[in-house]
C-alpha cells in the first residue's frame, strides 16, 4: 500500500502547523548538501539497497514522530538498547508515536526491498534482537500509554510502554496482571515471548491473561486478534515473539490483588547448596501459586563468600505466609531472612538497573523441568568464583497456573517447567569480555544437558534454525503457516525467528 504525501499543496501547509517545532524550522533552512545523500541501507536477506534522499523526507513528513538519521540529534539516543555489547547503527530510525507511523514505517522497510527491520519496545532484548546495523530500526519508545478499566477489569497498553507503567496504574485499583520483574523493561518484547513474573505462578503467563492485540502486520495492515477475530495470529502472538508484525495495542485481563505482598530474601551459606536446590526440587514443584520462590546463587568476584537461597514474593493473605516458607525455613539458620510487607509496585522497581549502560552482559539459560542429583552436581560443582566478576545463577519459579495451561493453547509450549534456569556475568562497559564469556560458556556446558528447551525472549545471537524449531515443539508447524500468512517475506526476522516456507 502507498501512502503518498502530497507536499505544496495546502493539505501540507496546515500539516505543517502540527510538526514538532525542531522539524519545522529544519524544513525552513537550506538542508545541508551532506544531509541530502541518499543513504545505503541493507535488506534482511543481506542485500545492499539505496534509500533516495527523496523517499527518506517523503517518511520524515508523513509519520508524526521523527525519522533520525546518523549525526541527527537523538540518533545516538535512540539506537541503544540496554546491553551496550550491541553497539548498531542502524541505517535509520522511525521513532513512531502511534499506530499510523508503524503502518507508514513498516510500509516503508517493506517497499525499500524488505530492509532489515529491528523492533525496540524497552531495548532488554539480550541477543540485541532490538537493534541492527544498516537497517532500520522501528523504535516505538514514544508510543507509550496504558489505561486500566477499573470495572471491567481490563487494561489496554500501547506496543512501546514500559511494564513500570502497568503495575502502576493498575494497582491503583488493586488490579494486577503478571508482568516481569524490573520495571523498565518492554511490554512489547515482554509479552510477545511469555511473560514470567512473580505473580505468574497464581494468573498465569502475561500471554495467558490477554484478551486481544492490535498488530501491524508485514503487509502494512492493522489487524485485532483476539479468540474471535483473526484468532490464529492471536495464537500466534501470544509466545511467537515479534515474528508477525508490530503489536501497536495489548489488552490485558486484570486480577485483584492486595497492594501489600510479602517479599525478600532467604539466604544460607553456599555450602548449604545441595540442601536448597533439593528442597527446591521438592517444594518448588508443590508449593501454592501464591508463593514465588526464584532460587539465586551468588558469588562475589573472586568466589571468597557466596550465598544460596530464594527471592520469595508472597501475594496470599499474610497469615499463610509462615506455612508457606516452612519447607525453606527447615533447611537451617539463614544468613539473612529479609521476608517483609512490601508495596507491589515498589518490589516490582526494586530490581531496576540504575545505570542501565555501565555494564555489559553475557546471559546462557534453559527450562528445567526439575533438579535431579545430576543437575545438582553440575551445578555445584561447576559453580567456582569467576576471578574478576561476580556471578549469578537464578532460577525463575515457574509452575502453578503457568502449567496448567496447554502446551497447545497458545505458542509457548513449555508448560511443565519447574523454572527456567539463567547464569549471567556482567562487565564493566569497554572491557574485554572475551573471558567472561568462554567461564560461562564452560559452566553452562555441565548444567545444558539438564534444560529442557529455553526461553524466547533469552534466545541467543545466531540460534540456528533447527534449535528454534525444536524449541516450539509441537507448536512449530502451526507458527509457520501463521508466518506464511501474515510475514511471507520474513521482514520481521530479529528475534526466534520462524522461517517462512513459501
Ligand atoms: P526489546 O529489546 O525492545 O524487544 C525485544 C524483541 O521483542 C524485539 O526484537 C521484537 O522482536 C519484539 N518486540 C518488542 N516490542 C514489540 C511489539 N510491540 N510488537 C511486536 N514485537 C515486539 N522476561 C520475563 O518473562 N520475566 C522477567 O522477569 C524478565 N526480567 C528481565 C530482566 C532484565 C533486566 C532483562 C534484560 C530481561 C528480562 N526478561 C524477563 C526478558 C525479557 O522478557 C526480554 O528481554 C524481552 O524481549 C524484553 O522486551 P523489551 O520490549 O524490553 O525488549
Amino acid at each position: 500500500m502507498k501512502r503518498r504525501v502530497f507536499i505544496g499543496s495546502g493539505l501540507a501547509a496546515a500539516a505543517s502547523l502540527a510538526m514538532p517545532r525542531r522539524r519545522l524550522f529544519a524544513s525552513m533552512l537550506p538542508a545541508s548538501p551532506l544531509r541530502r545523500q541518499d543513504v545505503m541501507a541493507v535488506t534482511g536477506d543481506g542485500r545492499q539497497v539505496t534509500l533516495p534522499w527523496a523517499a527518506i523526507n517523503e517518511l520524515r513528513s508523513s509519520i508524526r514522530g521523527d525519522v533520525l538519521l546518523a549525526g541527527d540529534d537523538g540518533y545516538e539516543e535512540a539506537r541503544r538498547i540496554l546491553n551496550p555489547s550491541f553497539d548498531k547503527q542502524p541505517a535509520l530510525i522511525a521513532r513512531v508515536t502511534g499506530t499510523a507511523d508503524v503502518r507508514q514505517a513498516v510500509d516503508f522497510a517493506r517497499d525499500h526491498g524488505g530492509l532489515l527491520t529491528a523492533v525496540k519496545c524497552g531495548g532488554h532484548s539480550s541477543s540485541g534482537k532490538s537493534t541492527c546495523d544498516r537497517g532500520m530500526m522501528i523504535d516505538l519508545s514514544p508510543f507509550r500509554d496504558v489505561r486500566v478499566d477499573p470495572i471491567a477489569r481490563t487494561a489496554r497498553v500501547t506496543g512501546g510502554s514500559l511494564l513500570g507503567q502497568l503495575d502502576h496504574e493498575a494497582m491503583t485499583y488493586d488490579l494486577v496482571v503478571p508482568m516481569g520483574t524490573v520495571s523498565h523493561t518492554g511490554v512489547g518484547g515482554l509479552v510477545t515471548g511469555g511473560g514470567f513474573g512473580r505473580v505468574a505462578r497464581r494468573f498465569g503467563l502475561s500471554v495467558d491473561n490477554l484478551l486481544s492485540v492490535d498488530v501491524v502486520t508485514a503487509d502494512g495492515q492493522f489487524r485485532r486478534a483476539s479468540a474471535e477475530e483473526n484468532p490464529d495470529l492471536f495464537w500466534g502472538v501470544r509466545g511467537g515473539g515479534g515474528n508477525f508484525g508490530v503489536v501497536t495495542s495489548f489488552e490485558f485481563r486484570l486480577h485483584p490483588m492486595q497492594r501489600q505482598v510479602m517479599a525478600g530474601q532467604i539466604m544460607f551459606p553456599l555450602a548449604r547448596a545441595r540442601d536448597v536446590l533439593r528442597v527446591y526440587g521438592e517444594y518448588g514443584a508443590r508449593a501454592p501459586d501464591d508463593i514465588q520462590l526464584d532460587f539465586v546463587m551468588a558469588l562475589p568476584p573472586g568466589g571468597a563468600v557466596g550465598a544460596v537461597g530464594f527471592n520469595v514474593c508472597w501475594s496470599g493473605d499474610p497469615a499463610g505466609l509462615d506455612r508457606a516458607l516452612a519447607p525453606v525455613r527447615a533447611i537451617g539458620t539463614p544468613i539473612a531472612d529479609d521476608v517483609k510487607a512490601m508495596d507491589y509496585v515498589a518490589l516490582q522497581r526494586s530490581g531496576d538497573i540504575n545505570d542501565p549502560r555501565a555494564s555489559e552482559g553475557y546471559l546462557k539459560s534453559g527450562f528445567i523441568t526439575g533438579i535431579t542429583p545430576g543437575l545438582i552436581d553440575a551445578i555445584v560443582n561447576g559453580f567456582a568464583g569467576h576471578p574478576t566478576r561476580s556471578t549469578a545463577l537464578f532460577c525463575q519459579h515457574s509452575g502453578g497456573a503457568i502449567n496448567r495451561v496447554a502446551a497447545s493453547a497458545t505458542a509457548v509450549p513449555q508448560r511443565s517447567a519447574l523454572g527456567n534456569l539463567l547464569c549471567f556475568v556482567d562487565w564493566k562497559f569497554g572491557e574485554d569480555g572475551s573471558q567472561h564469556v568462554e567461564w560461562i560458556k564452560r559452566f553452562w556446558s555441565g548444567v545444558e544437558r539438564y534444560t529442557d528447551g529455553f526461553y524466547v525472549n533469552d534466545t541467543e545471537i545466531d540460534m540456528t534454525d533447527a534449535a528454534i524449531r525444536a524449541n516450539y515443539k509441537q507448536n512449530h508447524d502451526r507458527l509457520v503457516q501463521i508466518k506464511n500468512r501474515y510475514d511471507p517475506t520474513n521482514l520481521f526476522r530479529l528475534n526466534a525467528n520462524v522461517q517462512p516456507t513459501v
